[in-house]
């Protein structure tokens, strides 16, 4: 199946006379005919249903659909982008470990790194996203156990060199996680580039219609956790009746541990109908994002030509940095996020801020509906001059994330806005 219709019928397909839809499965729990079929269930839990706060038909369902989209064997729901963002790594580090990671990166995700990893014992080195192989190798030490970056970085919009990132990874013994909420899979799939385990804030524009928080963890199932780095995956589970997850799972070593060791203990699970919503949503994503990609082009051209702009970041002008890239990974389109420096500084930027209409002041990105966003004094608030300064930000930077409308629309929005500055 190519992607649209991927989009509309992996995950789930109805038998004789069950529904057309994926059913919304409200139950935290499940029955057994017997002790022993508890038992077995219990013996190895991927045989069959115990309790929704790690499996639950409706939320595995958008699973699968996931997994198949972005062409892995295995996807775990969760939460939050930022639930994804830590199973994603806690199912690899403990205290005494570090991992890499491209600094120009979600700013909760920063936070998450460098200031709650770090609690917890574990070491967030950051490198440049745009750092030379050589960098990094640099980077990794003896007890570095991942590398972690974002394809389309939000809100910086650095387009991540994958090959390059998973060639030294993979030299090292490591695997390579990304972050690819902004392109999807629709855009981007990381996996046949060389990703080992890909991630989403499905908030984004999986969901699209802002309805729903929620991530997502992805498997490819290529990497080899047997390579002597990993023992948490090749020696036995406590906690599992000693079973061996590479022994057991094979290929979906990972992506099952994460469910059985992560989900079972912190309870980061979606609930059935958040998974519902998501679903929707999945339905018409590759329709959305091939719109959104057009109405931003539209968008970012104006804006570059507009005489009271300083600067414009979208991966898909000539004139960027990231072009060449963008062209190599993301061929179809760079999402409707674009950010943009309007002359004049911080008061200038607030006071268009102010005068859009159309477009509204949201603490989100990726909605149906188009959002303006001042990442320094909202998203990005928390971290120091020098760390905006690492994750690509100007302090008088708009990030405009062009909705559904119909682009002349949102043009003359821009248009009367500019005009009152
Ligand atoms: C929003 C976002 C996150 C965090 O996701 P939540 O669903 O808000 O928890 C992580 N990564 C990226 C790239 C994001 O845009």
């Amino acid at each position: 199946m190519r992607i649209e219709t991927q989009c509309l019928h992996e995950g789930y397909t109805p038998k004789n006379t069950e529904p057309r839809v994926v059913p919304i499965v409200q139950s935290t729990t499940y029955v057994y005919d017997s002790t022993d079929d508890v038992a077995a269930v219990f013996d190895d839990p991927t045989k069959s249903l115990i309790y929704s706060r790690f499996e639950n038909p409706t939320v595995m369902a958008v699973e699968d659909k996931i997994a198949a989209l972005e062409g892995g064997i295995g996807a775990m729901c969760t939460s939050s982008g930022q639930a994804a963002s830590l199973c994603s790594l806690l199912n690899i580090c403990q205290s005494g470990d570090s991992f890499i990671s491209a600094s120009t990166i979600y700013g909760g995700t920063v936070n998450l790194f460098a200031v709650t990893l770090k609690k917890l014992g574990i070491e967030c080195i950051f490198v440049d996203a745009d750092a030379s192989e050589e960098e990094l190798r640099n980077a990794i030490k003896p007890n570095t156990k991942a590398i972690f970056g974002e394809t389309l970085a939000n809100p910086a919009l650095a387009v991540l060199d994958i090959e390059k990132f998973a060639k030294v990874a993979h030299e090292n013994n490591i695997p390579l996680i990304i972050d690819n909420t902004f392109p999807t899979p629709v855009l981007c799939r990381p996996i046949e580039h060389g990703a080992d385990i890909v991630i989403h804030s499905t908030s984004k524009y999986m969901d699209g219609h802002a309805v729903q928080v929620g991530g997502v963890i992805v498997d490819s199932g290529n990497f080899d956790w047997t390579n002597g780095k990993f023992p948490e995956f090749t020696e036995p589970d406590e906690s599992y009746h000693g079973i061996v997850y590479t022994e057991t799972y094979g290929k979906a070593a990972y992506i099952v541990k994460a469910r059985m060791q992560l989900m079972r203990d912190f309870g980061c699970y979606p609930s059935a109908q958040s998974a519902f919503y998501l679903n929707l949503g999945l339905e018409t994503l590759a329709l959305r994002m091939k719109q959104y990609c057009e109405n931003a082009k539209i968008i970012s051209e104006f804006l570059e030509a507009n005489d009271k702009v300083e600067s414009v970041n979208y991966p898909g002008l000539k004139s960027n940095k990231y072009y060449d890239l963008a062209q190599k990974y993301l061929p179809d389109g760079c999402s409707g996020v674009i950010s943009f420096v309007i002359k004049g500084g911080r008061d200038t930027a607030v006071k268009f801020m102010d005068s859009l209409k159309l477009a509204s002041n949201e603490v989100h990105v990726a909605d149906i509906r188009t959002c303006v966003l001042h990442p320094a004094s909202a998203t990005h608030r928390q971290l120091t001059d020098e760390q905006l300064v690492a994750c690509g930000i100007d302090a008088g930077m708009i990030r405009f994330s062009v909705g559904l409308e119909n682009v002349e629309d949102i043009l003359d929005d821009l248009k009367q806005a500019f005009a009152a500055i």
